[in-house]
């Protein structure tokens, strides 16, 4: 047992104390612990540490709320070498500000929670991740040398945290006897929506570097348009959701055959040839979660034979999708109320609404307060720890593009896809029928064209 967690756990008033005090509250050797995955990075700084008024300068200012235009600035074709040197400065102008911010919300949990093993794993990664950068802030990147260099420290800070979810995940199930769900629910979401912006700022620089080398473009043909492609980094332009739920459609009916035998069918209405302006890897999140839900509920509420009915619908070319992040859905709730979203880049582009409609049975009234906090899930009765059946939830919610073979488990598939959906003022709405089935609400705010 952690020598810590006996006084900090018997007596609030021992973790009021400690809250105050930063210098006991968060020992500064543990703050300076070099992280385990040091060894593994190609371009490594000179130092592994970060002082940590440094960390708290930089976790002083101001978060700087992403727009579109920024992603996109910087790759409209076709990309000239100052372009990329602009993005990667944008880029280093942004993501130690953003690291800061996490280091810092890691450092207010209480002690015995970052001193478990997985969480304080997170936390190291993040000191580690801000170290690495450090170095090239205070330099512009102005040659090609540096934007490689650059470029590959980023795809090593990307790799490096692609383990963040289920790691963070894991510490929190250990760690529940010491923070209530509330709390973890708190901490993650703020956690989670703000690793989407700095995955993507950090995701498109990369993407326009890979797209600004000679013959690289290793899209399909159909994803090509006159100039070339129809992607600005990490953004596909011309996205067509129906495609998308075919592609997951078919990973989660192949989990199905492997979790229960069978295989449920899905059908697409409405206006399946639709196309917006999205993240290829944030909708498919998504789409998996959400049919993941509806598959499983209409397997083990035995009506296997009753096809998943996904209706695609576009709003019509002249709804305002600029004011609409404020108004309601006509389910109680509000979209774009939470995270960072995203300004248009044509006021008059409109969004997709796709509805996911089972005959699984819908959602008891005892479970529908509870779907949408971390980690609750219907799935498991014992609610064991990692170890049983929730290792493969675990893997499986690697993040974005991530893959796994569990149908359900841990909890994180309706918050975290509310997360994307909202990143870019869009939402998820659950609409149950109990009884009969669920109806789910996807909207996708159109990113529109580029002006
Ligand atoms: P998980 O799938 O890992 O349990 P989720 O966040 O995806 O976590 O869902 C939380 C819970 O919401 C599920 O365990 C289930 O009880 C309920 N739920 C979600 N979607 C549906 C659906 N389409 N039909 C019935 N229940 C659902
Ligand atoms: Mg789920």
């Amino acid at each position: 047992m952690n020598v810590f967690s006996r006084p900090l756990r018997s007596s609030n008033g021992i973790l009021k104390h400690c809250a105050q005090s930063r210098s006991f509250y968060w020992p500064s050797r543990f703050a300076r612990q070099p992280s385990s995955s040091s060894q593994k990075w190609s371009h490594p700084p000179s130092s592994t540490t970060v002082a940590d008024d440094e960390v708290s300068t930089l976790a002083s200012q101001p978060l700087h709320t992403l727009s579109l235009e920024d992603l996109v600035k910087h790759g409209r074709p076709p990309l000239s070498t100052e372009a990329l040197y602009a993005s990667a400065n944008f880029t280093l102008s942004l993501l130690p500000i953003r690291l800061a911010h996490r280091v810092e919300s890691l450092r207010n949990l209480p002690f015995i929670v970052v001193s478990n093993p997985n969480i304080s794993k997170i936390y190291n990664n993040y000191l580690h991740s801000l170290s690495t950068l450090l170095p090239y802030k205070s330099k512009s990147i102005s040659n090609l040398e540096d934007e490689i260099r650059f470029t590959s420290v980023l795809a090593d800070l990307v790799e490096t945290h692609s383990q963040t979810i289920p790691t963070l995940a894991r510490g929190f199930l250990e760690c529940r006897k010491y923070i209530n769900s509330t709390e973890v629910t708190r901490f993650l979401d703020e956690h989670l929506r703000a690793r989407i912006g700095t995955r993507l700022i950090a995701e498109q620089h990369i993407a326009l570097h890979v797209s600004s080398q000679p013959h690289q473009d290793t899209k399909p043909a159909s994803k090509r348009s006159n100039n070339g492609t129809s992607y600005i980094g990490v953004i596909d332009t011309a996205l067509q959701p129906a495609s998308v739920i075919n592609s997951c459609g078919n990973f989660v009916s192949e989990i199905c055959e492997l979790n229960y035998g069978v295989r449920p069918t899905w059908i697409i209405d409405g206006e399946p040839d639709t196309t917006l302006a999205y993240v290829p890897v944030h909708l498919e999140y998504i789409i998996t979660e959400l049919l993941k839900n509806a598959f499983r509920a209409t397997v083990e509420s035995g009506r296997s034979h009753e096809p998943i009915v996904i209706t695609i619908a576009a709003e019509p070319e002249n709804s305002r999708r600029g004011s609409s992040a404020a108004h309601p859905d006509g389910l109680g709730r509000t979209f774009g109320t939470n995270g960072n979203p995203i300004e248009p880049f044509e006021d008059s582009a409109p969004g997709v609404t796709i509805r996911i409609r089972d005959r699984g049975g819908g959602i008891s009234p005892e479970v529908l307060p509870n779907i949408w906090s971390y980690s609750f899930t219907t799935f498991s009765e014992e609610d064991e720890l990692p170890g049983s059946g929730n290792m493969d939830a675990l893997n499986a919610i690697s993040g974005a593009g991530g893959e796994g073979s569990s149908i359900a488990g841990l909890g994180y598939g309706l918050p975290l896809s509310r997360a994307y959906a909202e990143y870019f003022g869009g939402g998820i709405a659950v609409q149950s029928l109990y009884g009969w089935g669920c109806d789910v609400y996807l909207r996708l705010k159109g990113l529109g064209r580029p002006r």
